[in-house]
């Protein structure tokens, strides 16, 4: 009999799902607020004008497709460990190893876990990015989690995920973070809730395991690691992942990598030899072209300035986006304040729309938001805020 007739369909990703429902839509007042990307002013996903010149001398300058080493490019690695910790930890206590992605971060951060701290139960915010849960499970790393959002659905509850913290965690076990732009709720910890998060993690003996996968998004490049600053500043080990899809607009190229720091090179060293062995038998190395972007970029000091100006336009324009929602919505006359939206960071936002209200929104007027009420408010567009205001209003009412 034919072997694979016992296969079941898996369900299919939920936010990747809506894309293809809009994708169907053919009504031209269709907007799509659901998946993870930046649109600019024209709608577009752009391809930043500092990766279009950086690719412009690779492809001119290139020499050969030759396999990278294990661990990636050694420039690329060099200047993840000066953007993400700038010069605050001797480079020699951190391994950094390239990856495909951010997720290919997280991911070799759990098979990690999983070969070398067996045991470890990896601590997750409810809520949080629909994917985390899965990566851990996928390298069989236990997991539970910890309060992050209060009742009101806009604000975070410190005392909670402090109690869940204190109460709950052995030993040894490790605390999943959002370093900045929590997603799905766009609510972050302040410098000073960082501070009392690190020293507790210090205290209890808990690894963070930081996702950094917005960096430049919330305010800046160095205001946004401030969670990396506090942990670092107290604690001697920690994992952070980033990725590069976001600031860089990198999302098809694969960019990313994990650093880990140790208390002493000695331990760092061998943590680099594992990190390798592990990524040796999944993949074996990473993609050239992305982070070769990223190196070239970071190399040149006038493509530099011209990534800082682009981001911070981003940056910009989705706080913009923001007001704009945000006064747009009390001219409908609906009494609905979302003055909340202002404080948060980042693409992501719980709108507290409810799955009802998300549903009429995407049956009636084609507007798409995934059914937790996730806003993606880089998806939202300036000529269009009216009318996105008003049946929002409509199904509020
Ligand atoms: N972590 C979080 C919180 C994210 O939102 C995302 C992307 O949406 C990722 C990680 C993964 O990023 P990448 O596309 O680089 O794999």
């Amino acid at each position: 009999p034919p072997r694979f007739s016992v296969v079941a369909t898996a369900p299919p990703d939920s936010i990747l799902g809506l894309n293809e429902a809009f994708a169907a839509d053919t009504n031209p007042e269709k907007m799509n607020l659901s998946v993870g990307v930046y649109k600019d002013v024209s709608g577009q996903t752009p391809v930043l004008r500092c990766v279009k010149a950086a690719e412009q001398r690779l492809v001119d300058g290139e020499k050969t497709k030759g396999y990278l080493p294990i661990d990636g490019q050694a420039d690329y690695r060099t200047h993840v460990r000066k953007l993400v910790f700038g010069d605050t930890i001797d480079a020699s206590r951190i391994a950094v190893l390239q990856t495909p992605g951010g997720t290919g971060a997280l991911r070799e951060s759990a098979a990690f876990l999983s070969s070398q701290i067996p045991g470890a139960r990896v601590w997750i915010s409810n809520p949080t990015w629909a994917n985390h849960q899965a990566i851990f499970a996928s390298e069989n790393v236990p997991y539970d989690s910890y309060r992050y959002l209060a009742a009101d659905k806009k604000s975070f509850d410190v005392d909670g995920m402090i109690d869940d913290l204190t109460t709950k965690t052995r030993p040894g076990d490790a605390v999943l973070l959002h370093a900045c732009c929590h997603n799905p709720t766009g609510v972050d910890p302040t410098a000073e809730q960082w501070n009392m998060i690190a020293a507790l993690l210090s205290e209890k003996q808990l690894l963070p395991i930081i996702d950094f996968a917005y960096q430049g998004f919330g305010h800046g490049l160095d205001e946004d690691a401030v969670a990396i600053r506090a942990i670092t500043n107290v604690c001697d080990e920690a994992i952070v992942c980033s990725s590069f899809s976001k600031n860089f607009g990198l999302y098809s190229e694969r960019v990313g990598a994990v650093s880990v720091v140790s208390a002493d090179s000695a331990t760092s060293a061998a943590v680099q030899s594992q990190l390798k062995a592990l990524v040796r038998s999944n993949y074996s190395n990473p993609p050239r072209h992305g982070a070769a972007i990223v190196a070239t970029i970071l190399d040149d000091a006038d493509l530099t300035q011209m990534w800082h100006a682009e981001l911070t336009e981003m940056r910009t324009r989705i706080r913009q986006l923001r007001s704009q929602f945000v006064e747009t919505m009390k001219t409908t006359g609906a009494g609905h304040d979302f003055s909340f939206l202002l404080d948060q960071n980042g693409m992501f936002s719980f709108s507290g729309l409810n799955p009802m209200q998300v549903d009429e929104l995407r049956q009636k007027y084609s507007i798409y938001i995934v059914g937790s009420g996730r806003i993606n408010v880089a998806g939202m567009s300036e000529d269009r805020m009216d009318h996105l205001c008003k049946v929002v209003a409509a199904v509020i009412e």
